[in-house]
């Protein structure tokens, strides 16, 4: 904590982040699943492979502009790229709200990507888990900002809820295993969990986390019967699950509520 200016010119900057950094989430959900490279190659549009100019690239303000179409071909720029700024947007208005900072930025728009990954391609991909867990470890140690105050503690919380979090969900994948015969759950749920567990019991504590699960298995539980019923199809048969958005959602939700002293 610093003075009025500094604790200003800090949100400034964190909500100014928010709709870039909502951007390179979808860029990173559109890629890593596919094994895509990140850097170093320039945007260009989907259908006609023209690379952005740069004012093409300005958030939100580009897509009214261009009114959701490329300049070169006219073909619809996909809607979830301005959907994702403004979730990128809204999630760190949601972190200075609720006096997560800048950590629980990071952290959120971390989420995003894996959310944005899960939706579209049912994966999440290893370096995304793996940065969550840095990320919530570096938080818990630096809780003001590296450089800051350490405390060790809250780190040895983190890794316990890691542990916790992702031995959990594997001893649950193995006797679903044991049970059915077949894998019911993903080894990037296991280490999304890892993620999970660091970031949210110094945040909220063991009951967080159960929260946090349990808000994931009734919202899972949810969209299954929700698309089951759409489809028509007997319950008993696989529905394909997000189930890790289901589980970033609820951390994101745990995680501010906390913060706000609601949870
Ligand atoms: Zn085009």
């Amino acid at each position: 904590m610093g003075t009025p200016e500094a604790e200003l010119v800090r949100a400034v900057l964190i909500l100014a982040l928010g709709a870039p950094m909502g951007s390179f989430a979808a860029l990173l959900a559109d890629r890593l699943p596919r094994g895509r490279p990140v850097a170093l190659t320039r945007s260009c549009c989907d259908s006609c492979q023209t690379p952005l100019r740069w004012f093409e690239l300005i958030p939100i303000l580009s897509w009214l502009a261009l009114r959701g179409r490329c300049r070169s071909c006219a073909a619809p720029i996909p809607a979830r790229l301005w959907q994702a700024e403004l979730a990128g947007l809204a999630l760190a208005g949601l972190a200075l709200w609720s006096g997560l900072g800048l950590w629980g930025a990071a952290l959120f728009w971390c989420l995003l990507a894996l959310i944005l990954s899960d939706l579209r391609f049912y994966r999440l991909p290893d370096l995304l888990t793996g940065s969550l867990f840095a990320l919530a470890c570096a938080a818990a140690f630096w809780p003001e900002g590296p450089g800051g105050p350490t405390d060790p503690a809250r780190v040895l919380q983190a890794l316990a809820g890691g542990a916790v979090g992702a031995g959990m969900f594997w001893a649950l994948a193995r006797a679903y295993r044991l049970w059915r015969g077949h894998d019911g759950m993903g080894a990037g749920d296991i280490r999304l969990m890892a993620g999970l567990g660091a970031m949210i019991v110094p945040l909220a504590g063991w009951q967080g986390l159960a929260l946090v699960t349990l808000i994931a298995g009734l919202s899972g539980l949810a969209l299954g019967l929700m698309r089951a019923l759409r489809r028509g199809r007997n319950l008993r048969r696989r529905v394909r699950l997000p189930f890790g958005a289901c589980l970033g959602n609820a951390a994101i939700f745990v995680a501010a509520g906390a913060a706000l002293g609601l949870i």
